[in-house]
């Protein structure tokens, strides 16, 4: 087994600069409306969207509206999304991926640091130059991954139409049609400005030095640590609940370290055989 870490993310571009430290970020799980979302049955993009509603507020506590979370780019969405595990969870995420050479197959193990997404910022907006022209696109955003989910058959090329806010300097005419040559072009860049989604990682074995490409879905690996958070405090409230007979209420808005110490005084004592 090995164990690998990666150091730096070299997919990220330099669209994504710096922090806009506007929003507070709070830890994931002392609040009851985490308890509320439902991790099984909701699409992804409705979970993350109740996951940064419930998790950041403006620097005078007041709360963003989801409709506004809705309007922002994948790629913000997925920023606040990885500064609310780091904050409340871990400061990386571990992994484990088999070497693919033949006849190899060594466990290898990795680590990804969050804290390469923390000081970053999306640029919104990206200039491309076409066959002459000079385009303005937004990033794709909440509202389009939903609408994407619901019409599945949508056409590739209306989707990127979609985004495209001017050609020329020009907001195109209402019967434009975006050229079917220019859709590698913009789905490429749109990859390159939007890196985070299709995060591409090697990794080197140590065993038989192959170079195995990894990609990550990590805005799935984000929320599926999440889920497993609400899991794990779903099962504490039930041990303290049943233990001390406080409210679910009560116990959720305990300081993680605080759940932590009741935590250990009910396994100990059940380990020493103690009635509580
Ligand atoms: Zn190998």
């Amino acid at each position: 087994m090995s164990t690998e870490s990666v150091e730096s993310v070299q997919t990220i571009n330099s669209s994504i600069q710096e922090h806009d430290n506007v929003l507070l970020v709070a830890c994931f799980g002392t609040k009851t409306e985490d308890l509320l979302i439902d991790f099984e049955t909701l699409a992804q993009p409705e979970v993350v969207t109740r996951i940064l509603h419930n998790g950041l507020t403006l620097p005078d506590y007041k709360k963003l509206s989801e409709r506004e979370i809705w309007a922002w780019s994948l790629a913000k969405r997925l920023k606040y999304l990885v500064d609310i595990v780091q904050e409340s969870l871990c400061s990386s995420l571990q992994f484990t991926h088999h070497c693919c050479a033949e006849e190899c197959a060594e466990q290898l193990e990795f680590d990804l640091p969050l804290n390469e997404f923390s000081h970053l910022v999306v640029k919104e907006i990206i200039t491309l130059n076409i066959e002459g022209q000079e385009l303005q696109l937004r990033l794709p955003t909440g509202q389009d991954q939903q609408l994407w989910l619901r019409c599945p058959k949508l056409p590739v090329t209306e989707l990127i139409q979609s985004l495209v806010l001017s050609v020329d300097k020009k907001r195109p005419e209402q019967n434009w049609e975006l050229p079917e040559s220019w859709v590698t072009e913009i789905s490429a860049a749109l990859e390159i400005t939007d890196p985070l989604m299709t995060l591409s990682l090697d990794l080197l074995c140590p065993i038989c030095a192959f170079n195995n490409k990894v990609d990550l879905d990590l805005e799935t690996q984000l929320v599926e640590r999440l889920k497993l958070a609400q899991k794990t405090l779903l099962l504490d409230i039930h041990t303290i609940a049943s233990a001390y007979h406080w409210s679910e209420e009560q116990i959720v808005t305990l300081s993680p370290q605080r759940r932590q110490f009741y935590m250990k005084q009910i396994r100990a004592e059940l380990h020493e055989g103690a009635v509580i």
